[in-house]
């Protein structure tokens, strides 16, 4: 059937805009936080309404339409839109209410996670996920969501308690630990791959004005406080999280000029507490390591932390990223985390080590889909590059770097983390909750409807 017939169909019945090339809003609604991935959808379903998502889920799936499922936008290889196909988008689709009393927070799938922490915070709570604000709180949560609360609290899928759920027939459902249980636990950390979450119920916990910031060295001294961190994060209160990152200073402000485009190693902190006692616990910071060239930690409101990066990271950069979960570091991986970070090809690109360890670790690996809950970090190589020029030099230097550190890491990687690797990795990454995956797969999404995602493949 031509484009524009399928596209007046949809329209007749859906509340929502419907989005088609050559319409004046196609460009801006087709574009993508990663400006690496280019990717020309036929419709855009601008879903308003449960109403209008099991509209379009019928829709592309009679019509046999390649659909995805969009909600920031944020995702590394591009997986909330595809070519040629049908996207869901769920960006209108907001609304967040917030419980004092039971401190249950109920948030819509087109909100970004800052958009969370703006409403929590108004109640004195916080939802634990990532660390930039602008994050889609859908798939950040669906994918298992880490950041600077997880260490006290958990993952988000850790504090997501409720779902509702459009499915690939259409159908509707709420899921919990109770109903549809199966289909709730692969729900968290299994990505998209069993239907369209449509309501999202967390469990905040009380968080108000954090001692935070970032903490910077010259390079020269990074060989020894990584040495120094991979000895202290394991022994660090669960109040204080210390994430690691090898990195460039950007040039630009609030940075103190005479240290713009400096190679430098970094401890970004958040103490959730006062700042006098987070004073004390980041003292061994102060005493045991060289001067720092930086030290902006200070007290803050829990919201500020989680939009410190954002200024930096506007949409339409150029992302390569490559992930892995790490247990351990040994001197040999340092070397080479050293050796290739100081490649790195543009300010921007960097290296995070995120701490897995705390709550993340009190939840059983078969209690939800994310099983490597004995990791202790979760890496990312990310290269950043303002200019599609720089696209070629970012995914070389990120494959190159990866490749060299994947030997002293665990098979698996955050999938949140992942480009389009195949489906070994995606196995890796599973262990041995893949099979159950695969399960609820065949219960949930036979025919794969669910596909643009790291892809579950279904065995029946
Ligand atoms: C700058 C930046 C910083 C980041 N920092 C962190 C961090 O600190 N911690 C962390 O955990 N992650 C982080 N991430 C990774 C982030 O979690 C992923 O990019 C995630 O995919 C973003 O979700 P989204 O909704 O914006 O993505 P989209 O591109 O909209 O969607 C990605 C995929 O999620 C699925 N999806 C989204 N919404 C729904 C829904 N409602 N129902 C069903 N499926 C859905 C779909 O399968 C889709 O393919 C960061 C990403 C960026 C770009």
């Amino acid at each position: 059937m031509p484009n524009s017939n399928i596209a007046e169909i949809l329209k007749s019945t859906l509340r929502g805009e419907v989005v088609q090339p050559g319409d004046a809003g196609y460009d801006e609604a087709r574009r993508l936080y990663n400006g690496m991935i280019d990717k020309r959808p036929r419709l855009i379903a601008r879903c308003v309404d449960v109403a209008d998502v099991i509209t379009a889920v019928n829709f592309g799936r009679d019509n046999g339409l390649l659909t995805a499922i969009r909600g920031g936008g944020h995702n590394g290889p591009g997986l909330g839109s595809c070519d040629d196909g049908l996207v869901i988008d769920l960006s209108p689709m907001k609304g967040i209410t917030v419980d004092p009393q039971t401190h249950l927070v109920q948030v819509g799938p087109g909100h970004s996670q800052g958009d969370v922490d703006h409403a929590t915070s108004a109640f004195g709570l916080a939802v634990p996920a990532g660390i930039v604000s602008s994050t889609g709180i859908g798939g950040l949560t669906l994918g298992g969501g880490h950041g600077y609360l997880t260490r006290r609290y958990g993952l988000t899928i850790d504090n997501l308690v409720e779902t509702d759920v459009v499915l690939a027939d259409g159908s509707f459902v709420t899921a919990d630990k109770e109903r549809h249980p199966d289909l709730f636990w692969a729900l968290r950390g299994g990505g998209g791959n069993f239907g369209v979450v449509t309501r999202f119920v967390f469990r905040a916990h009380p968080v108000t004005t954090v001692y935070a910031g970032p903490m910077f060295w010259d390079v020269k001294h990074a060989r020894k406080i990584m040495q120094w961190y991979r000895e202290f994060i394991p022994r660090a209160p669960m109040e204080l999280t210390l994430f690691f990152g090898l990195k460039t200073v950007p040039s630009t402000d609030p940075f103190p000029r005479e240290i713009w485009g400096r190679k430098i190693c970094a401890l970004i902190c958040c103490f959730d507490g006062s700042p006098e006692a987070g004073e004390e616990e980041l003292a061994p910071i102060r005493r045991e390591l060289p001067p720092a060239i930086l030290d902006a930690v200070g007290e803050m409101p829990f919201p500020a932390l989680q939009s410190l990066f954002d200024p930096l990271l506007p949409p339409g950069l150029q992302w390569y990223w490559k992930g892995d979960f790490v247990k351990e570091l040994p001197d040999a991986a340092i070397d080479a985390h050293l050796e290739h970070a100081a490649r790195a090809p543009s300010e921007l690109s960097l290296m995070h080590l995120y701490p897995i360890d705390g709550a993340v670790h009190r939840v059983a690996p078969d209690e939800t889909a994310w099983s490597c809950r004995d990791a202790t970090w979760s890496m990312v190589i990310a290269g950043i590059h303002p200019e599609p020029a720089g696209a070629e030099a970012i995914r070389t230097w990120g494959r190159n770097y990866w490749e060299a550190v994947h030997p002293f890491n665990l098979g698996g990687a955050y999938i949140n983390f992942m480009m389009e690797e195949g489906d070994e990795r995606i196995h890796a990454t599973y262990g041995g909750n893949y099979r159950r995956l695969v399960a609820v797969k065949n219960k949930y999404d036979p025919g794969n409807f669910f596909r643009v995602n790291q892809n579950i493949k279904p065995t029946v």
